[in-house]
Parts: C-alpha cells; structure tokens; sequence
C-alpha cells in the first residue's frame, strides 16, 4: 500500500473533495456522488501526492489487479472492471455503491477478473495429499511483534492469545465441516502446515502492512501455508459487539485468508465468506454455498456434509481460474483502517 498522505494534506484533499464546487475541477466526468459517510480513507486512497483523483485512483485499483489491457488512461474502464468483477451496478462511474465498496476494507489479494463466483489462482493449487480424509497441521503466533520505533512508539494490542486460538479453531472448523480435510493446532511453528502469524510494516515477503485499516493481512497459495495479519489492526473477537469502529472481526478475517490457504481466491458473490470486503465491526464467518462449491471442487466433499444444510441460496454456477499477476500467489487480507480493507497478494 502506498505510503499515507502527510495529515494535513489528506485533509486539505478530503476539503477539497467534499465541496462540490471543486469536485469539477478535480475530478473527472465519472466522479460523482462522494459524501461525508465514506470514511476519510477511501477517499484519501484514491488521491496520488498531487491530489489528482484519477492517478490516485489507478494506483488504488492496479494494487488490486485492475489494469487496463490497452493502457489508454480510460479509468472508467477501470472502474467498470472493478464494478462487474465485485458485482455492483456496471456504470463507469464512482456512485455511491462503488465509493462504498472502495471505502470498505478488504483482502490484499487481487481481484482477478472472472464471471464466475467462485475463483483460484494460477494453476488450481492445492494440497496435494493422499486422497480422501487427511490432515493439515497450523500453529500460531498469538504474541504481536516488537513495537515500531519512530515519530512514535507503536505498540500493538492483541486478543489474548487463548482467544485468538479458539477464533481460527472455530474458523478452522468451518472449512473443515464441507471438505475431508483436518486441521490440528501444533505448537511447533516452523513444522506447521499453516502458520499464522501477526506482523506489522514491512516484514519479509514483499507485502508490507500498512498500518491500522488499509490492509489487513494476507495469506498465500498452497502450499506455502502462510497467513499473516496486520498487528496494527484493532483485532477483535466479535466485533459486532465492539464500540470501537475500528474493529475488525478476527474470526471473520480468519476465515477468509484459510480460504486462501487453501487455494481459494476471491469470490464475486457480496455474501460469500471470499469476497474481498469486510467493513469494520462486522462479522461474516459462515461459509456460503458459492464457498463451499469452491473449496469442494479442490478437495471433495466431507462425507458427513450435505450442500443443503446451507441455509442461503447457491448462487454458484461455475468456477474459473483466475490470472493472477505473478507466481506466488500471496494473499493479503487486511483491513483498512476504518474505511479500507485492502486484500493484496499475489505472485
Ligand atoms: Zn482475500
Ligand atoms: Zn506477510
């Protein structure tokens, strides 16, 4: 994610922005209908240093997967790509349901264009095991990283550990209901299939975080088994009840990047538990059918398991291989701050 504005300038273009005078002047025929309920950041993500929308905007949807195939400085096409592949309304334009979504954090892994609800990366990897009911061994790290020096001292504040474990067991155990895999918590890390993790800034893979809300954390491709969250973040276990309104879901975000982990990437069904957005203090843990037909297409289903104990409609009807920029795959889920929740991974 790119570096945050200086304060004073972020809020000098958020002035600028929520004036309508100077909407025209700054912005391009497809802006309109920004207002004071999206949260500061989604608008401070779609300006570059200059304060100009549309660069800001590119950079903002490029990060995500949205590039145009002819380079022709058409951000409408962009934005029109962004609206079709995360189904909102296909209009060209930054309306109010487009400015929401961009305002809603969400997962750092790319947005591959796809038609199909359900997706996977490059290749459909996954855990190659021996067939039928095996299993997958995860370990945590439920302490935050050393604090950050710098204009401030940076400290994070976690759940308590015994807490954080039995969120990814729960959100374990909704993946490991409609597919014949086992997870099982081990305390050895480095041995672990899955390893999960917090982590702050820049931390090794490529993939800095970028402090609270914006990213959220990220998780690769089989069979890396690495899932990471952004220490910055307010980590929550049942953010709905929270009053901070920042606080993320950590068992909704949880469930999310084990799809990953698994070879899911992102959904194109709103409700679906692969959808790249989650909005502060909202809990979104239960696996739809658009899910379920994903991870099962790689893995088979769990005999005990029936499609039709799923209360939601399916509103899955094919999965496509998405492309994904680079090899590895990574997934980023991480929370914005208050407004935006980048998923970013990939290569
Ligand atoms: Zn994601
Ligand atoms: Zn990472």
């Amino acid at each position: 994610m790119s570096p945050s504005l200086p304060s004073s300038l972020f809020f000098f273009f958020l002035h600028l922005l929520l004036l309508p005078s100077c909407f025209s002047c700054c912005t391009h025929h497809w802006l309109y209908g920004a207002n004071s309920s999206h949260p500061n950041t989604s608008i401070a993500i779609l300006l570059d240093q200059g304060g100009n929308v549309t660069d800001g905007l590119k950079r903002y949807l490029a990060r995500f997967g949205y590039r145009s195939d002819h380079d022709d400085g058409d951000a409408g096409h962009l934005v029109k790509l962004y609206q079709s592949t995360l189904g909102l309304p296909v209009t060209g334009r930054l309306d109010t349901p487009t400015l929401d979504l961009l305002a809603t954090p969400r997962c750092g892994v790319p947005d591959l264009r796809t038609s199909a609800r359900f997706a996977y990366f490059d290749g459909q990897p996954r855990w190659a095991r021996a067939p039928g009911h095996f299993l997958l061994t995860y370990a945590i790290i439920t302490t935050p990283p050393p604090s950050t020096a710098g204009a401030g001292t940076t400290t994070y504040q976690l759940p308590p550990p015994k807490a954080v474990r039995a969120a990814f067991r729960r959100a374990f155990a909704r993946w490991a209901r409609v597919i014949p895999v086992r997870f099982v918590e081990t305390r050895n890390y480095n041995m672990a299939d899955v390893r999960v993790g917090f982590f702050a800034g820049d931390h090794g893979d490529g993939e800095p975080f970028d402090g609270p809300l914006g990213v959220l954390g990220h998780a690769f491709s089989p069979p890396s088994g690495q899932l990471h969250l952004d220490a910055a973040e307010r980590w929550a276990v049942g953010a709905d009840r929270d009053d901070d309104p920042g606080a993320v879901d950590l068992e909704s975000v949880a469930t999310h990047e084990i799809g990953h982990v698994l070879g899911l990437a992102h959904s194109s069904v709103p409700d679906a538990v692969m959808y790249p957005s989650l909005k502060p203090r909202t809990r979104k843990v239960d696996l739809t059918a658009d899910d379920v037909r994903g991870v099962q297409a790689l893995y088979g289903s769990n005999p005990l398991f029936s499609l039709s104990s799923l209360s939601e409609p399916d509103t899955s009807h094919a999965a496509a291989t998405i492309r994904s920029p680079g090899t590895l795959a990574a997934v980023l889920l991480s929370l914005v701050a208050i407004t935006v929740l980048i998923c970013s991974s990939y290569r």
